[in-house]
């Protein structure tokens, strides 16, 4: 049997610690195969795409900017990728169903980020949802997943902060179909991030921004003081996990709130992708070895 390939596409891709997470699985689970990094410009997706197929690469993690774009190319979309009109995971499928080989590589788009989000949530937050006025700092791939996982979960109301909102209208009529498909009453607001009022009415905040990320450390998308004006006891995480606490996570902190980064979601989404590549489930008992791995990895300065 060939060796698994396997790899990451989006720019930049200097953060990511996916390569280190699938090396990680395959060594704990005895499989051989390669994980790549390909560092492509949006007009470069579609041939890239095909290029990969015809490799016999099995899947790819797509990141930052490509979770939107690369749809259009996809032959076929998993429902929630469909939802959430994002994807970040790509099966490369040879033969169908039934073991007929199709005329040519089926691209197969998933979005596992959103069971990762969930999977990553703690159980106290999940239960408040309903109450909860959510604010979501940006719209882009990762944001869509977000509203679909909270849509879900019911949360109360869905609040995007973005800096133009002329691009995050799309956003709303989305929202709309999430809602209907899980029978929900959400209420979903754009708001502008540059001219955002004091954060008194939110129970929450999650940060889809990359600001704030390695090599960037010292930013945040919000400013500390208006960052206080949250509720006590609210929550907020950061989708960034490199660095561990980023600045936003440390203000977060030094206002009392409960913070959470994005290392666990990372770990989630990544082993329901390894799942849909491997078409086998990845044991829970992996998970603490997982961790540390990936916590080493980031003590390193390049990687
Ligand atoms: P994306 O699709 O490119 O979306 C990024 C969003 O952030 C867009 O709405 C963008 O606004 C906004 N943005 C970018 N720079 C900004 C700035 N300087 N000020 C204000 N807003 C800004 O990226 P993504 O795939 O959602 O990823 C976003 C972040 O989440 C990255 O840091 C990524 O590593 C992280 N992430 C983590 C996980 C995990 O498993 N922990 C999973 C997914 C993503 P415009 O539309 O105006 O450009």
């Amino acid at each position: 049997m060939t060796d698994l390939k396997l790899g990451i596409i989006g720019q930049p891709l200097t953060h990511s610690l996916s390569p280190h997470l699938h090396a990680q699985l395959m060594q704990q689970l005895d499989i051989q195969g390669v994980y790549r990094k390909y560092e492509l410009k949006p007009a470069e997706l579609a041939e890239a795409l095909n290029a990969f197929a015809e490799d016999g690469v099995r899947g790819l993690n797509v990141t930052i900017p490509h979770k939107v774009a690369v749809m259009s190319q996809m032959d076929w979309l998993s429902p929630e990728a469909e939802l959430a009109g994002a994807v970040n995971t790509v099966v490369f499928d040879a033969v169908d169903a039934d073991g007929t080989p199709f005329p040519r590589c089926h691209k197969k788009g998933y979005n596992t980020d959103i069971t990762g989000f969930v999977r990553s949530l703690p159980q106290s937050v999940v239960d408040r949802l309903p109450e909860i006025n959510m604010l979501v700092l940006g719209a882009g791939g990762s944001a869509r997943a977000i509203m679909t996982a909270l849509i879900q979960l019911n949360v109360g109301a869905l609040t995007f902060a973005v800096r133009s909102p002329e691009k995050a209208v799309r956003l709303t009529s989305d929202a709309e179909m999430i809602k209907q498909t899980y029978g929900r009453r959400t209420e979903i607001n754009i708001v502008s991030l540059l001219s955002l009022p004091s954060l008194e009415g939110f129970g929450g905040l999650i940060n889809t921004t990359p600001v704030g990320m390695w090599p960037d450390e010292n930013f945040s998308p919000i400013d500390s003081v208006q960052l206080e004006t949250l509720p006590t006891g609210s929550f907020v995480y950061d989708l960034i996990y490199r660095p561990v606490e980023t600045q936003l996570l440390k203000d977060a902190k030094a206002h009392g709130f409960h913070v959470m980064n994005g290392l666990d979601m990372l770990i989630y989404q990544g082993i329901c992708a390894f799942e849909l590549w491997q078409e086998k489930t990845v044991p829970q008992s992996l998970l603490p070895a997982l961790r540390d791995k990936l916590l080493q990895a980031m003590e390193q300065v390049a990687i």
